[in-house]
Formats: C-alpha cells, structure tokens, sequence
C-alpha cells in the first residue's frame, strides 16, 4: 500500500474510495436495517461529503454509509482525508506538519490522532503484549524522567516530576518494552506491575534504586541483577546488552522531542502508541496495512442500524 495510491484515491471518484474501504471492512457493506431485517441499499446523496447513503426499501429509512464505523467519529471530514490522516499518523509525521499537509485546522488534526493513539490503546488490551519473558530471557526494569509540557509559565520548572516505568526486554531486535506512567516509584507501585508483564524464569536487572532490593524475595524471577551506570553492559551469562534498552528509551525520547513535549494528559496514549509499534506494526512497509487491520476490530458494524 503505497503513498500514490492513497492520494488516487483521495483525488479520485468517492465510489472507488468507498469500495476500497468497504473491501478493507472499514465501511460496512452492506448495512443491515434493525427493523426490517434486511441489507439497505447505497444510493446517491448529493451534496454531501460522501456523496452516498444508505436507504432502507422497507421501511425507507436512510443511515449515513460512515455507521458504526471508525469515520463516524469525524462525520464532517471526507474518507480521503482521514484515510490520509491515517497514512500520515502511521507514519509518526506530526500533527502540524499533517495539518499543513492536509489543509487542515492543528485542532482537528490532534482529535483525528489522539483517537488513532486510542486504536491502538484498545488493541493493546484486546490483544495483550504482556506478560513476556520466561526461562531464558533478560528483561530491564527502568525509571525514566518526561519532563512534560508547561500549559503555561514556560520555562518554569514543572510542579511535579512525570515519571515512566519501563520494562524492557531484549528477546528481540530491536528491543521491546512495557511502559506505563507511574505517581510513584515505591515497592507497592511497582512490584505489581513487574508480576504483571514478566513470566516467571525471567532474569531481571535493574538499578540499585530502594524499591528494587529484595526483589527476588518478592517475585518470581530467576535471578535479580543490578547494573548501575553501564551503558555498554553485557551478561556473558544471558547476552543481555544494555545498549538496546538504552536506544529503545533513546526512541521513547526523540518521538516525545519530535512532538515538542507531550502533556501528562497525553503521555500514556503516546505510550500505548509507540508500545503499538514496537510489538504490532511489523515490518515498515506493512505498518498501514496492519493498522487498517486492526480498526474493523473495534468497530463492529455488523450491527444492524438502529
Ligand atoms: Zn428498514
């Protein structure tokens, strides 16, 4: 699924957009009448955005073609724009570079993603990432500063430091993790989140912060181990290499730079996204593809109209 073909579409005749989406099951085709029981039928709609509806033979009822799907929830913005705000969030441009891009209003543009970030929050808990690990494998537990976006005062110190907990594990290449906003970093914080992503067996390094010692009484881990300070680490024992926890914090990082900070608010949405990434998107010619995949998930327009 290239660029071109997205913008063809966009460009082109609304039918062929609404096929093509339909064929992907992100339009509902056809709908079915709640009353009557049957498929209502697309027929033209002019001057509308998407220049069909669907209408009921029985009892002539007419529903939007965007019903119980994802482009419900922009009803005023045409499918190629938001098949475009799909390419563009995909592929980590920024909201404002897309706004301009698309001629769009930065506002709507930010709803448009925010929402997209929530795709990928509900796959996450419909499709889990976590736990991972087991006999075998090392993970890195890790507290890691983001410093936020003042709302006002610039250049004022935030009032409260935003803290992410992260757990990483370097199973793969590049590695990958679970990360998650915490108010504190004490025992009763963090021990149940790390019974929660890690199978037991897994060796566990951390640092040597308080709330780490004593770990391996706590939790079932093959081994508690601390490394303090070492970025070019590596366990002759397990190949553990703290190189690639450090870049996957180094990407956290960067992606929260390129968006010029992230409020709280937002951080754990930007979280769930870039965890998306990391353990859904595969490989970077398949991202899109794979992210269309996942929207008729979530939107069951199989429904009938109501
Ligand atoms: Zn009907």
């Amino acid at each position: 699924m290239e660029f071109y073909e997205l913008v063809a579409l966009e460009r082109g005749s609304k039918l062929n957009l609404i096929v093509w989406l339909q064929n992907r099951s992100l339009l509902a085709n056809p709908l079915r009448c709640a009353q009557c029981n049957i498929h209502m039928e697309m027929k033209k709609r002019n001057n509308h955005v998407d220049g069909f509806h669907w209408r009921c033979s029985g009892c002539k009822k007419k529903r939007s073609l965007r019903t119980n799907s994802w482009f419900e929830e922009f009803p005023r913005v045409s499918l190629g724009m938001l098949l475009l705000c799909i390419y563009y969030f995909v592929c980590e441009d920024t909201q404002r570079k897309t706004a301009q891009r698309l001629n769009l209003n930065q506002g709507l543009v930010s709803r448009i993603f925010r929402n997209l970030q929530d795709v990928c929050s509900r796959d996450l808990v419909e499709r889990p990432v976590i736990p991972f690990g087991g006999p075998g494998t090392a993970v890195k537990c890790d507290e890691s500063k983001f410093n936020h976006k003042a709302k006002y005062n610039r250049g004022r110190r935030a009032a409260r430091d935003t803290w992410v907990f992260g757990i990483i594990t370097t199973e793969f290449t590049p590695a990958r993790g679970y990360f998650q906003v915490v108010d504190r970093r004490n025992i009763a914080t963090l021990d149940p989140i790390i019974t929660r992503c890690i199978r037991p067996g897994t060796v566990l390094y951390t640092d040597d912060w308080a709330a780490y010692r004593g770990m391996a009484a706590r939790i079932n881990v093959a081994d508690h181990r601390i490394v303090v300070h070492a970025r070019n680490f590596v366990d002759p024992l397990t190949g553990f290499h703290t190189q690639e926890i450090e870049s996957c914090w180094n990407n956290l990082k960067l992606g929260q730079k390129m968006r010029r900070g992230i409020k709280r608010d937002d951080l754990q949405s930007y979280l769930d996204e870039q965890m998306w990434r990391q353990w859904r998107a595969g490989d970077h010619r398949h991202i899109l593809q794979n992210f269309l995949a996942v929207i008729p998930q979530q939107y069951v327009f199989t429904n009938p109209a109501l």
